[in-house]
């Protein structure tokens, strides 16, 4: 692991702060011999180091202001606009669904389906990075899928309902990902105050 100490200017309050990141991925796994080669050792500790400062950047969008306690608004504009395509993509995908499903319910068997799938990805990727594991989050995902399947299955007169169900959940104002970027990048940043 690797860390980092670059300025941080709060656009909110316009301070600029030393803040030395940490948890950064070695750089240099990231530049090849050949490459290493045609660079040159200078060369080659340069790419490394604007590699280095990119990831740095990357946690500091998601910066929490130790002066003014304002969230970075280039990580809130990043969310907000994660959040507009998450929508758009839940509506679009939710209504084609929904009017398919209305014909041939067992499709609508596809929003539990992939309900429960990215379910198990997001377990894999926390064991890998030694969080702990959410099982309220899980056994209540889990139950969800396992109701929706059984509606779509019990009656599927009524299976369209299932897509349209995942329209509403793709317009939740905010999604739990997004406070962990906010949190994770407040254990990794060490502000110079
Ligand atoms: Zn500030």
């Amino acid at each position: 692991m690797a860390r980092l100490t670059l300025p941080f200017d709060c656009p909110a309050c316009q301070a600029e702060t030393g803040a030395e990141v940490s948890g950064l991925s070695d750089p240099a796994q990231y530049v090849d011999a050949k490459t290493r080669a045609i660079l040159g050792a200078a060369g080659a500790a340069d790419l490394e180091q604007s590699i280095l400062r990119q990831q740095a950047q990357r946690t500091l969008r998601y910066a929490t202001c130790p002066r003014c306690g304002a969230q970075n608004p280039e990580g809130l504009a990043h969310q907000a606009r994660e959040r507009w395509y998450n929508r758009l993509i839940a509506a679009g995908l939710g209504t084609a669904l929904a009017v398919w499903a209305f014909f041939s319910p067992r499709v609508a068997l596809v929003v539990p389906g992939l309900s429960v799938l990215l379910t198990l990805v997001m377990l894999v990727h926390r064991r890998r990075e030694g969080l702990s594991t959410p099982w309220k989050v899980l056994a209540a995902r889990f139950a969800i899928g396992a109701a929706l399947t059984a509606l779509v299955i019990l009656v599927p007169r009524a299976a369209f309902v299932v897509p349209l169900l995942s329209i509403v959940d793709g317009m939740r104002s905010k999604q739990p990902e997004e406070d962990r970027a906010w949190a994770e990048a407040a254990r990794a940043i060490r502000f110079e105050t």
